[in-house]
């Protein structure tokens, strides 16, 4: 439950210019007693955005995107609402303390952890005896030892449950493990979802680890060279954008953004210094 007074954001708002706040985001120019500017919420090519410092809104006549400081700030940053009063509140030289008891990022705190727990063992495993021939295999394919580190990529075991052994005997339980999709359930009995593969972990756009790709190495032929992690309440597939966390500052601020198909492409973009 969220205890941020109404009073607080008020202040704020009335702190804040909508035309310096909009400003630091975009150009504007004054026309009138307004003030114009590209609207960034679709594809404009002649300032369509007009923005008035009497009624501290903007509205775009081409889209029809409307609202105050706020909502320009959550909807061009992409962040949710009180995220977007803490930034505005910076960017007046005010403090928003936001005197929560559960943080957004606190609600999975169990699933990040079993997450990074289970990410420090592939990453591990690669670096043992055990990992040579997948070490071998990655180098042979260009993925240097910085590429390994910067996608974090690990290895699971020639086995079917060392994971799960690790992870239970840390004391969680099998269910969570099947919930977030590390673990099978195969008539009562558990098995790792992952073995024998070279893993790369995916992000959400927090840069939380909320599931596993993971691809064969070995030539094997009979089983699909790709397994990705299920569906879980972290991992949410269409919500998922491979190496986002991490490309999405540098895109807002160079105005551009690649889009390539599978992760691997993104990888090999990054090996190639982009
Ligand atoms: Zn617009």
């Amino acid at each position: 439950m969220a205890f941020t007074s109404n009073d607080d954001i008020n202040a704020i708002r009335s702190k804040a210019d909508i035309v310096s706040i909009i400003g630091s985001y975009i150009p504007l120019s004054q026309r009138g007693k307004n003030y114009v500017c590209v609207c960034p919420f679709h594809d404009d090519h002649s300032p369509s955005m007009s923005v008035s410092p009497e009624k501290q809104i903007y509205k775009c006549f081409a889209c029809g995107k409307t609202g105050n400081v706020f909502t320009f700030v959550s909807d061009y940053e992409d962040v949710p609402f009180l995220d977007a009063v803490a930034i505005v509140a910076s960017k007046c030289g005010m403090e928003f303390k936001r005197s929560t008891t559960k943080q957004p990022s606190t609600i999975f705190k169990t699933e990040y952890e079993i997450m990074n727990l289970a990410q420090k063992f592939f990453q591990n495993n690669l670096r043992t005896e055990a990992g040579k021939e997948a070490m071998a295999y990655l180098q042979e394919r260009g993925i240097d030892e910085k590429i390994i580190k910067e996608f974090g990529i690990g290895l699971s075991l020639d086995s079917n449950d060392s994971l799960l052994t690790l992870l239970t005997k840390k004391g969680f339980d099998e269910k969570t493990l099947v919930d977030i999709g590390l673990v099978n359930n195969v008539g009562g009995k558990f098995y790792d979802m992952f073995s024998r593969r070279i893993t790369f972990p995916l992000w959400d756009r927090d840069g939380n680890i909320v599931g596993f790709s993971a691809r064969v190495y070995r030539g094997e032929k009979d089983v699909s060279k790709y397994m990705n992690s299920r569906e879980s309440k972290i991992f949410k597939k269409g919500e998922t954008l491979y190496n986002y966390h991490n490309a999405k500052d540098v895109a807002k601020r160079e105005k551009k953004i690649i889009l390539v198909e599978g992760f691997m492409d993104a990888i090999r973009l990054s090996c190639e210094g982009m």
